[in-house]
């Protein structure tokens, strides 16, 4: 039996392996609740705050007594950090032989099947001379790397189209019938995580193949004694997108196009086939451009009046139907056509279901428009009864942990929404000393939000404290209307010269780089930069946030939430709305202060946070920094950082 006391502490294994490693006592806490959760098969509900060490907390317990373990996190980057960083070191300071294994979604791996398709057929594909170019890179890369996996050829771009002719989907792949099947790197990553004692994924791969449908993938979670999902807080989106149902102009256009290769090479002289994928091509197209806006939300009860897209939608019924029909009577010619008909079907009858009113009365129905592709969603009014049924499944350890998942210390939204009504929950707070190494700005006389002019004002409230802080800050926007406002003035602005950089205008890790590297930048970010992001120093001294973030309530999802459990006679605001707020705010804030040595202002410019009766709970949920209300104090708290 091993001793985590000795363990974690002082001269203990961790403190000799691990570079910088100290004795912090919610760090062995946590792992000891973490190592009771695992011994007894229990769910525990954990928040760890910034710099507890919750890595190295589940990982110790994992590793030792976590039999085969899943440990499942929000991004692809915190995977591969997982994986390449800090469980190998874990491993190597407790001296035990467990095996690791990496698994991507397999949009991530080459599929040999479809690169040498495409590369047989480069005109039905429509592939450009620079896709001909990548396509041939893409080849080379495959015969020589071990893993298949995307993310080692830089030479090809990330986001670029050609990747969808070199991978597969989990409609378009032969599985078991592949020419390819002995060679494949999905396959082969597949094999290798179902014998490895800890398996590393992400939320959108676990929900959408280990939980629930991936044949390929059906062993791997009944086998598992510990499931770990780290960034926790980001479960109840994920859950509910992937415990819907959807379907994509995207995967319909996918699909004509492995039509149209595999009809040129099975059956070239069957016209009616080849004009029926037209055909359907070009419903799929005329029925995205029914829609005039982009990166927008609409519900069902919004498209019912609008005709245009109505006719659309039927009329590619009609043209699917006749499609399913026509590959119906080709299938059997090559495995690639009868791929190509259990796709068109499948995707017919989801369709229909989304099309037909009477079905999935438990759910919302809504679209998502894109610049240039279409999502019909079908998401279920609650998620906590599916995932309940899907734990309950067979007993095994399930922990969830994030620095984000309460209110006040209080678990009962994400319990709720979850379906966790029985878990344990446990809270350790930062070991950061807040009230010295931060202050809470909050400005007076700031208008309500609603009120036009609001950003403006903002960033007027704002100019004297970036002054004060010479850049150095995140200001962090609710929507991209009020991060593109920010800019504008922050350019127009007098005796204001640090640099901006402005989120859209590169990736995210080369403007965080960029940020780092000038020190004295103002970064302007929306969503993509309230979590995940650590910058550690100086660089980052100032967070301002300009409104509290509640979730608009035009969003078809939320809104069918809050009606339902309005008319259930439930206070919707107080159940779900402020506490998703909360856990939102909190984790923008914890972009602040990184390790003991960070000191910073956060200014939340929301006057609600004083003047609504919940804004104290909003800012009692936060770490507990000093608070202020005036300019003078904040330009005293920099002035003397600078002093220091
Ligand atoms: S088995 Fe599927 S993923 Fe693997 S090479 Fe064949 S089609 Fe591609």
């Amino acid at each position: 039996m091993f001793d985590l006391h000795s363990i974690f502490s002082s001269n203990g294994m961790l403190s000799e392996h691990i570079p910088g490693f100290h004795v912090r006592s919610q760090q062995l806490e946590m792992a000891q609740a973490i190592a009771d959760a695992i011994e007894r098969h229990r769910v525990l509900v954990a928040e760890a705050g910034t710099g507890t060490g919750k890595t190295v907390a589940y990982l110790v317990p994992a590793l030792l007594l976590g039999g085969k373990v899943i440990i499942s996190t929000g991004t692809k980057t915190l995977q591969d950090q997982l994986f390449s960083r800090d469980i190998p070191m874990v491993r190597s300071a407790l001296q035990i032989p467990v095996t690791i294994a990496l698994l991507k979604g397999r949009a991530n791996y080459i599929c040999h099947y479809h690169l040498e398709k495409s590369l047989q057929d480069t005109q039905a594909t429509f592939a450009s001379r620079d896709e001909i170019q990548y396509l041939h890179h893409i080849a080379r890369y495959a015969k020589n790397s071990k893993t298949g996996d995307k993310s080692g050829l830089r030479d090809v771009p990330e986001n670029s189209g050609v990747w969808q002719m070199a991978t597969s989907t989990r409609e378009n792949c032969l599985g078991s019938e592949c020419p390819h099947f002995k060679q494949c790197f999905v396959m082969e990553a597949r094999k290798q995580a179902l014998t490895a004692d800890v398996v590393v994924v992400n939320h959108h791969l676990f929900f959408a193949d280990v939980m629930l449908r991936d044949e390929g993938l059906s062993e791997l979670l009944p086998a598992c004694n510990t499931v770990i999902f780290d960034e926790a807080h980001q479960l109840p989106e994920t859950a509910s997108l992937f415990f819907g149902e959807s379907i994509s102009t995207g995967q319909l256009l996918d699909l004509v196009r492995d039509a149209k290769i595999e009809a040129i090479q099975g059956a070239a002289e069957v016209t009616a086939l080849t004009n029926a994928i037209a055909v359907v091509d070009k419903s799929i197209r005329d029925l995205r451009l029914t829609i005039k806006e982009d990166n927008i939300r609409l519900s069902l009860a919004i498209l019912k009046h609008n005709t245009d897209f109505c006719r659309a939608l039927d009329n590619l019924l009609d043209k699917l139907t006749a499609l399913v029909k026509l590959l119906e009577s080709q299938a059997e010619r090559s495995e690639g056509l009868e791929n190509c008909r259990q796709r068109a079907s499948n995707h017919l009858y989801v369709i229909q279901r989304w099309r037909d009113e009477t079905k999935m009365r438990d759910h919302v129905r809504w679209i998502e428009v894109y610049h240039q592709a279409l999502q019909l969603h079908a998401t279920p009014l609650t998620i906590a009864e599916i995932f309940q049924k899907q734990m309950n499944a067979s007993p095994r350890a399930w922990i969830f942990t994030s620095a984000t998942l309460s209110v006040k210390k209080d678990f009962s939204h994400y319990n709720h929404e979850m379906g966790l009504a029985a878990a344990q929950t446990a809270c350790w707070d930062s070991p950061f000393n807040f009230a010295e190494q931060a202050l809470l700005y909050v400005p007076m006389n700031l208008p309500e939000p609603h009120q036009q002019q609001y950003t403006d004002q903002v960033v007027q409230a704002a100019l004297p404290v970036l002054r004060a802080s010479r850049g150095r800050a995140f200001f962090l926007c609710t929507s991209l209307r009020a991060m593109q406002r920010v800019h504008e003035l922050l350019l127009q602005a007098d005796e204001f010269d640090f640099p901006l950089l402005l989120q859209g205008q590169g990736s995210r890790s080369f403007l965080l780089d960029r940020f780092r590297a000038l020190n004295h930048a103002v970064l302007i970010g929306s969503q993509s930069f309230w979590e995940g992001v650590d910058v550690r120093g100086d660089a980052l001294s100032l967070v301002i946030i300009d409104k509290l973030p509640f979730a608009s309530p035009d969003d078809p999802v939320l809104s069918a939430r809050i009606e339902k459990m309005n008319n259930e006679g439930r206070n919707a605001f107080m159940e779900y709305q402020l506490p998703r707020a909360v856990i939102n705010l909190k984790q923008g804030a914890g972009r602040l202060i990184r390790d003991e040595t960070d000191r910073g202002v956060l200014m939340i410019c929301d006057p609600r946070l004083t003047t609504k009766a919940y804004g104290k709970q909003i800012w009692q949920s936060l770490p507990p920094m000093k608070r202020t209300r005036e300019l003078a104090e904040v330009e005293q708290f920099f002035a003397q950082r600078e002093a220091k």
